[in-house]
């Protein structure tokens, strides 16, 4: 029978943790009574120390779920260790009761003075072999008199809490005091309301000494309230002193024992009446035990069906694929290993070589414009292509000294830093583009960790690199040899560039050109701007001439023929038409002859040339960043994902790592509330051994 309790007492608590819902729930002993009943010294006499919080306004502010595990003798004729456990501290087993009163004190203090009382229950087990098996839960006594620093909410709280307990099919323990009249009990107020006819409520009635012994017996006998289950008389007057623990249980049955003893034609045993700690522990057994057992049928129907809808789901859902968060988590890691892995492919060699010519073209671009293409002599430099009478070496120095400034323009406009920062910003944006997506966007504390340290790999190295890069094109800055095979390479690299420049350029010309309205309009327009800037330039020349005094006397324009939008749109035909004019002269050139013969026409032909340093200054430096950022970045980040990601967690942050992905969150939920629900199903199967009587026959098949 002692075996059922226990049992049931385990299955109890797995089923808590499964689900809080009343459909599974087996019943407990809930105590209530209003403050100062003597409701804590029935509870510590019932387990037989002083654990509870005590002191000046020490309400208790949080529901205790007390449970008692008789632990029997060992088979040497050792006593057990007497000790309690909080499961949800992790603190261990704590054998001084006085250490669990503290953390008692401790967790009701934590309850905010605002909050007053918590729903959420303190979970607290004790091992004994003094003590029977129980579920008790304590919950905040009723409070008669509202005090100053108590708000008027909490009664109401108070009351509201205790009510979400003592509904069915928990067994209600209301503590009464003796020398308090019943009618006045707010403990069997609250019991009457949920239980009217008094079928799972036991009375326990406290100081019995301090009344009459008649008027006691009167009381226990309940002939004015009566309960179904009875009223067990007690005296469980704590000793009151400190550091006499051990003694309590002693010294409080000796008072009770003497009190009862020497009242005997009360409380005898022909008198049937309840009475002592030891009554109050058997009867609280049977009736929990009994209400166990009762509800066991119903429980395991109960059971049955969540476990089959549990198994239906999972079957359903995951095709009955189990999981745990370990192998996701390690599943995860290796996931943004591979994809990193893959993405790297984007920094091979060739491709940072190409990115970073790309930058650099646009770069003899800007100097081509800068040093040339505003230059009015630029069409002399082409005439001087263009005939072959006119040897490369007997061209101007104007020329050399010009070459000369766009090559350094081009070599000292801060490659080393430019070409490292184009390339860790791929690498910033490639980390970036891994976190955003599935599934490192259900983690983003990881993902924080990640993105800081690959950012501090970077940061580590993007001075070095520059600085070597810098270093290794320094030779440039002040010589460009150029091989012949360069600088055809070079010279075709040039032709490209400009052809698409040209295309780029055209393509603009047709959309303006479509804008307004076809071509003959706009070289309408074009010619107008024109006139324009020519008339504008004289009467610039004429204001230099003219005196002081005429200078104020603008002119007016004459007229508005085209509104300023379009003369904008005219202003960038001109401009794109002169480029191209440019352009298609200075391609020709490149693709003449003396262009083709080799790099002893570089003055001649500067778009080669400078082609030919930019491709330089791409090979060198990729082949640096390769060394001093790529590789080094590549080895390091796998190793931190490890080192930083992966090996300092714990089972318990791996856990929260799983279950922050909502997807393997609710595979992980259903898989474990099948697995307990299995536990459990398996448990009260195992009963019917123990109670032939008791037949857990599922209702469904
Ligand atoms: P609670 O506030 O309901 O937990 O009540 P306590 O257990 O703290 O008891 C309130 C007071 O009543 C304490 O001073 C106890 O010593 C006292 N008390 C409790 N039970 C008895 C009893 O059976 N007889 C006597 N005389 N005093 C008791």
């Amino acid at each position: 029978l002692m075996h059922l309790t226990k049992k049931l007492i385990e299955i109890r608590s797995m089923l808590i943790s499964i689900d809080q819902s009343d459909a599974l729930k087996l019943p407990s002993i809930v105590v209530i009574g209003s403050q100062s009943s003597g409701k804590s010294s029935v509870l510590e006499a019932i387990v037989g120390h002083e654990f509870l919080p005590k002191g000046n306004n020490m309400v208790t502010r949080r529901p205790i779920e007390l449970t008692l595990i008789h632990t029997p003798a060992q088979s040497d004729g050792k006593t057990p260790q007497e000790y309690g456990e909080f499961p949800a501290l992790g603190l261990g087993k704590i054998s001084d009761f006085s250490v669990i009163q503290r953390t008692l004190t401790d967790l009701n203090l934590a309850v905010p003075a605002s909050e007053c009382v918590s729903n959420e229950p303190i979970d607290l087990r004790i091992y004994s072999p003094h003590v029977p098996d129980l579920t008790l839960i304590d919950l905040p006594g009723y409070i008669q008199i509202t005090s100053m620093d108590q708000p008027e909410t909490l009664k109401d709280k108070i009351a509201s809490l205790c009510e979400k307990y003592i509904r069915e099919p928990n067994i209600i323990l209301a503590v009464c005091a003796a020398d308090v009249d019943l009618a006045n009990s707010p403990a069997l107020r609250a019991s009457r309301k949920v239980d009217p006819l008094g079928l799972r409520t036991i009375g326990v009635i406290t100081k019995m000494d301090l009344v009459p012994p008649e008027q006691g017996a009167s009381i226990l006998s309940g002939n004015r309230y009566p309960l179904h289950l009875g009223y067990v008389g007690v005296v469980a007057k704590g000793s009151g002193k400190k550091g006499n623990r051990d003694s309590l249980g002693t010294l409080a049955k000796r008072s009770e024992d003497d009190y009862f003893g020497s009242h005997r034609d009360y409380f005898g045993s022909t008198s049937k009446l309840m009475v002592g700690t030891g009554t109050l522990r058997r009867r609280l057994m049977e009736v929990l035990e009994s209400s166990m057992a009762s509800s066991l049928h119903g429980i395991t129907n109960a059971v049955q069906l969540e476990l089959e809808e549990a198994q239906y789901q999972f079957k359903v859902q995951y095709n009955d694929r189990r999981i745990s968060a370990e192998s996701y988590v390690a599943e995860t890691m290796d996931l943004l290993k591979a994809r990193f892995k893959e993405y790297t492919a984007q920094f091979r060699k060739p491709h940072v070589r190409e990115k970073l010519k790309a930058m650099l073209e646009d770069r003899v671009m800007d100097v081509l414009e800068q040093l040339y293409w505003t230059d009015k002599r630029a069409f002399e430099l082409t005439q001087l292509g263009a005939d072959p009478r006119v040897k490369a070496e007997d061209v101007e120095p104007y020329w050399r000294y010009k070459l000369e400034a766009a090559s350094s323009l081009l070599t000292k406009s801060g490659v080393g830093r430019d070409s490292t920062l184009l390339v860790a910003d791929g690498l910033r944006a490639l980390i970036d583009s891994i976190a955003q997506g599935e599934p490192f966007n259900h983690h983003p504390r990881a993902t924080e960790r990640l993105v800081q340290f690959s950012h501090a790999i970077l940061r580590e190295r993007i001075g070095v690199t520059s600085d070597q890069v810098e270093n290794c094109i320094k030779p440039y800055k002040f010589e460009v040899e150029v091989e012949p095979r360069e600088w055809e390479v070079g010279r075709a690299g040039a032709v490209g560039l400009f052809e698409r420049e040209l295309k780029l350029l055209e393509d603009r010309l047709k959309e303006l050109r479509q804008r307004v309205g076809g071509s003959r309009r706009l070289n309408n327009l074009v010619n107008y701007v024109r006139e324009l800037d020519e008339k504008e330039r004289e009467r610039r020349q004429r204001r230099l001439q003219a005196s002081e005094e005429d200078v104020g006397a603008a002119e007016v324009v004459d007229d508005y023929r085209y509104p300023p939008a379009q003369l904008v749109d005219g202003r960038h035909a001109m401009f794109f038409n002169d480029r191209i004019g440019i352009l298609k002269l200075r391609l020709a050139a490149l693709k003449s002859k003396r262009c083709k013969a080799g790099p002893e026409n570089d003055v001649l032909c500067p778009e080669a040339f400078l082609n030919v340093v930019a491709d330089k200054l791409a090979y060198t430096s990729a082949m640096f960043i390769n060394i001093e950022l790529l590789d080094h970045f590549f080895y390091q980040f796998p190793r931190e994902i490890d080192s930083r990601l992966l090996y300092d967690l714990d089972r318990k942050e791996i856990v929260e790592f799983a279950r922050e992905n909502p997807i393997i969150r609710k595979h992980l939920d259903l898989q474990e509330r099948k697995d307990k629900l299995e536990e459990v199903m398996k448990q009260l199967n195992s009963l019917a051994t123990l109670r032939p009587d008791v037949q857990p026959t599922p209702r469904r098949q």
